[in-house]
């Protein structure tokens, strides 16, 4: 069997990766998509301003309060939740589209909205937790970041130490000392999750096949 029959036959998985800001969930996720060309990031809708240097479509959708909420009429979000005072949520159409083409999922969310998500399909959820090596540490990444303004950092650091207790709840935890050796656990989780038997599919023609093989 080829590796692009077994992709097809491989139902695919939602990752979602949780860390408190400045954690490094956002640099350990884009290299994994960029590496795994089945795996999808979801893109986020926020009411969060840009930025510098994020770009719409790329990074989040940016969009207003009244298109968010237009968003919640019309039941277009997997999961939302109001994080550091502004709106997140997952737009469910593309992860939906993923999942039927086989493709697996990968979501940088916040705490709420991955137990959401879990709720709803839990049998397809694998949630990892990303822990920083000290809150200092992590202060001087938000700070070396240079993106967001001090009084930001302050609330983001402020939540931190009520978000790390979060980590029991999850089916992996990850420690981001070193990034490599981070980045390397994250995508053995992933290959690890995919190999489970009952994601894949191709197994049980493959064994009926050997079954019905003749030696010679
Ligand atoms: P970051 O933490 O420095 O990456 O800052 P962001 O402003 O990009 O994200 C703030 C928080 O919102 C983080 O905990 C994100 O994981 C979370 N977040 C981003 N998108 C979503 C989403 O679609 N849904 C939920 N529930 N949380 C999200
Ligand atoms: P988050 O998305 O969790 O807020 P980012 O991925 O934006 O975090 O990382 C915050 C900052 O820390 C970035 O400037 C990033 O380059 C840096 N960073 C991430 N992982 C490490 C690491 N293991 N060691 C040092 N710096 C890191
Ligand atoms: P790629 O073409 O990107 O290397 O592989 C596509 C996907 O199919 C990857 O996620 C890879 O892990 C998976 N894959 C390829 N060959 C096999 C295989 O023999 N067994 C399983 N379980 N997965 C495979």
């Amino acid at each position: 069997m080829s590796s692009d029959e077994v992709r097809r036959k491989t139902r695919g998985l939602l990752l979602m990766v949780v860390a408190p800001s400045g954690v490094g969930k956002t640099s350990l996720t884009r290299r994994l998509v960029a590496d795994h060309k089945d795996l999808h990031l979801s893109i986020s809708a926020t009411t969060r301003q840009p930025r510098p240097g994020e770009h719409d479509g790329r990074d989040y959708h940016f969009v207003d309060n009244a298109e968010f909420d237009r968003l919640l009429a019309d039941n277009a979000l997997l999961e939302w939740a109001e994080v550091y005072g502004n709106r997140y949520g997952s737009p469910k159409a593309p992860i939906v589209e993923a999942l039927e083409r086989g493709d697996s999922a990968l979501f940088d969310i916040d705490y709420q909205g991955a137990m959401r998500i879990k709720a709803q399909l839990p049998d397809d959820s694998v949630l990892v937790y990303i822990l920083p090596p000290s809150l200092l540490e992590m202060r001087r990444r938000l700070e070396a970041r240079s993106q967001d303004s001090a009084e930001v950092i302050a609330k983001r650091l402020s939540r931190a130490k009520d978000e790390v207790q979060a980590w029991s709840t999850f089916d992996y935890v990850i420690l981001n000392e070193d990034f490599d050796r981070a980045y390397s656990d994250l995508a053995h989780i992933y290959h690890g999750e995919k190999l489970r038997t009952g994601r894949n599919l191709w197994v049980e023609p493959l064994v009926e096949g050997i079954l019905g093989e003749g030696l010679d």
